[in-house]
């Protein structure tokens, strides 16, 4: 009898910003606690995952270059852990991933724990496995931090080093401009200038996530843009002080306001309406003070299959 190969199955996974992010003292594992805030936004990658006698993995779009395809990028990962998971070879798995990058490489957008996280969805109905998406956000978190976010999507408070979710209400659409700078920026060595900065002095803190939870409750987006705050934007500056033009420029053409998003160095410019977005990237893209700009809304939904079998 014949084996009958599965589908390739393709999966579209948001990227993020975070609306509030507090990053707690240093502890002595060298972590950070973290308090924040994540929208999940409709600037995407797409992952294909398939059956194949070559197993690896392929990355294309921009900035392709710039992203490993050995044991070290994420989809791998994912594909390692549901491979243990499902008692398979996870030396062997003989799959095939093909990721499109649209989501900028280490920009402080969860690029990576995205195509991780669309890796696990798609696998699993590649493979048939009978696995909810809390099972998945269980094998999520062991791979990254943010992995478990883009699983799910939408918009979440994120606590401990960001896996714990619990689910914000958010009422409305908000709509975004991202300038992507033109190199990225580790997240690792943001926050170690983090360190520095606060053994020198007192870099800026993000006040309380109560008052943006309510913001978002309500809906309004001149209300949460007076409370975008993130505690790794004063480190990612002092690394790529350029930024601080970009976060001016965006003001300057009419944005509500402007955050670094995580740990940089991508700038999110929160808008009142998608008119306004349109108008701000223009202005922006002008201003030469950014490599590409892009419009997007959130929150959007988390790792979804977009073509082959269907998937939990
Ligand atoms: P975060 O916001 O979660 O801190 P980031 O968006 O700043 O992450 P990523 O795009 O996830 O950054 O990339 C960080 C590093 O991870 C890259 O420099 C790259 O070497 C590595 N990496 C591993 N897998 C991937 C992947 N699938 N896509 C992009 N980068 C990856």
């Amino acid at each position: 009898m014949l084996a009958v190969v599965p589908h390739p199955v393709t999966v579209r996974v948001p990227s993020k910003v975070n609306l509030h992010l507090a990053v707690g003292d240093v502890r002595p594992d060298g972590y950070h606690d973290l308090t924040t805030v994540f929208q999940a936004l409709s600037l995407t990658d797409e992952v294909t995952v398939a059956v194949a006698d070559e197993p690896g993995v392929e990355v294309l779009g921009e900035n392709a270059d710039a992203v490993p395809t050995g044991p070290s990028n994420l989809a791998w990962r994912a594909v390692q852990e549901l491979a243990r998971f499902s008692g398979r070879d996870p030396e062997e798995p003989r799959v095939r991933v093909v990721i499109r990058k649209g989501i900028p490489v280490a920009g402080g957008m969860a690029g990576g724990s995205a195509d991780a996280a669309a890796t696990l969805v798609g696998l699993s109905a590649l493979w048939r496995l009978e696995v909810t998406r809390d099972d998945l956000a269980r094998i999520a978190a062991r791979i990254g931090s943010d992995v478990p976010f883009t699983l799910y999507g939408g918009t979440a408070l994120g606590t401990g080093r960001g896996e714990q979710l619990v689910p914000v209400l958010s009422r409305h659409t908000y709509h975004w401009v991202l300038a992507f700078d033109r190199r990225g920026l580790s997240t690792p060595k943001v926050f170690t200038e983090l360190d520095r900065l606060r053994d020198e002095g007192d870099p800026p803190r993000a006040g309380a996530v109560e008052p943006v939870l309510e913001a978002l409750a309500t809906g309004d987006p001149r209300q949460l843009a007076l409370l975008l705050g993130n505690d790794l934007q004063a480190a990612a500056v002092s690394l790529r002080p350029g930024l601080r033009r970009t976060l001016r420029a965006g003001v300057n053409a009419g944005a509500l306001a402007g955050t670094v998003s995580g740990s940089g160095p991508t700038c999110a410019f929160l808008c009142e309406d998608q008119e306004a977005a349109l108008q701000v990237a223009a202005e922006l893209a002008g201003a030469g003070v950014c490599r590409t700009v892009r419009v997007a809304h959130g929150p959007v939904p988390g790792a979804r299959v977009i073509g082959g079998e269907d998937a939990p």
